[in-house]
């Protein structure tokens, strides 16, 4: 069972699991997530889609429900910083209500828990890289914090239920990841730095551009989860790159390799936003044999080609 299984991380999971072998039941309200991210799987008798709001309970009434899973991923959630402004209970209740109830169901189904927690659990991290024993630097109140806190909430309560419950958890803390399937109006840096340079329009960075991201393409973080999925890790383990760069690098990147015209302009920056961010991969390649395989101008021309395609 995957929830958010029609998002995009969410999607491509569902992808690299129908491709081993599995059945796979996604669930989604589709709040950020679109139907035709999986629309390519209808017909595949080992994948179903459950619309559900998975705040409101797993659905009874849901044949492919009544069944025990051996794996549960909980990827449900609006993630991007627009969400955090629009969507704000919801995004409380996708990680505190629907991971208590899908804890549950791990622990009476047998099933491995996978839990999508964030590099946001790190807040604006005042340890450069940010290995998985700091505990973070986080606004308990500010704007970013119901998408941060939930997260964190989540992490405690797969602990909780781990240690207390005996259920088999696995915690990844995902650090930013792009790629194909995004939407290009989510407010995250990446789709709209595309749509802009493809729209030969101003690319508007925020704040001076300083600020750092590491950026993961979305087949490597794919891998990173399936392999622990497949072990007995219990995290909370960081999966992402170590390429990191400032904001107006990747605007002039982008620019670089759409071909496009566009400038750079720089706006308002918002409240909270971290100011460097690069994971400590020790952990991964150690216990999961994790390495990075795409470099960014590689995964960053595939994510151009994929938007440039898809207003054809
Ligand atoms: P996304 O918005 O594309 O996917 C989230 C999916 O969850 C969407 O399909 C949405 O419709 C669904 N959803 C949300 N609330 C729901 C609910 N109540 N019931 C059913 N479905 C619901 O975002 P994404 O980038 O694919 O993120 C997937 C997961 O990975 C999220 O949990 C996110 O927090 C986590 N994550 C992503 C990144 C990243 O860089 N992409 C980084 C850190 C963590």
């Amino acid at each position: 069972m995957i929830t958010g299984g029609a998002g995009f991380v969410g999607s491509h999971l569902v992808d690299a699991l129908i491709a081993r072998g599995a059945e796979v039941v996604a669930l989604d309200n589709f709040v950020t997530g679109a139907k035709e991210n999986v629309a390519h799987l209808a017909d595949n008798p080992r994948f179903t889609l459950v619309e559900a709001d998975i705040t409101e309970g797993l659905p009874d009434h849901e044949p492919a429900l009544a069944r025990r899973f051996d794996g549960i991923m909980h990827f449900a959630s609006p993630a991007s910083p627009t969400d955090f402004e629009q969507l704000p209970v919801e995004i409380l209740r996708v990680g505190s209500v629907a991971t208590m109830l899908l804890l549950e169901r791990a622990q009476a189904d047998g099933a491995r828990f996978i839990m999508a927690s964030t590099s946001e659990a790190y807040g604006d991290p005042l340890v450069h890289p940010q290995p998985e024993t700091y505990w973070g630097n986080v606004n308990p109140n500010g704007i970013r914090s119901v998408y941060d806190e939930s997260k964190r909430f989540s992490e405690a309560a797969a602990m909780a239920y781990h240690r207390s419950r005996g259920v088999d958890v696995g915690i990844v803390r995902i650090f930013n990841t792009y790629g194909p399937r995004m939407r290009p109006d989510d407010g995250r840096a990446i789709p709209t730095f595309v749509r802009q340079a493809l729209a030969g329009e101003p690319i508007t960075v925020a704040g001076t551009g300083d600020q750092t991201r590491s950026i993961c393409f979305v087949d490597d973080l794919v891998r990173g989860i399936l392999t622990l999925l497949d072990s007995t890790e219990t995290g909370p383990i960081n999966v992402g790159t170590e390429d990191e760069m400032s904001m107006r690098e990747l605007a002039e990147t982008i620019i670089k390799l759409a071909g496009s015209t566009s400038a750079v302009t720089y706006i308002t920056r918002s409240a909270d936003d971290p100011e460097k961010r690069r994971p400590d991969l020790t952990l991964a390649r150690t216990r999961l044999g994790y390495q990075p395989r795409v470099g960014s101008e590689e995964g960053l021309r595939k994510t151009i080609d994929y938007f440039a395609n898809r207003g054809r």
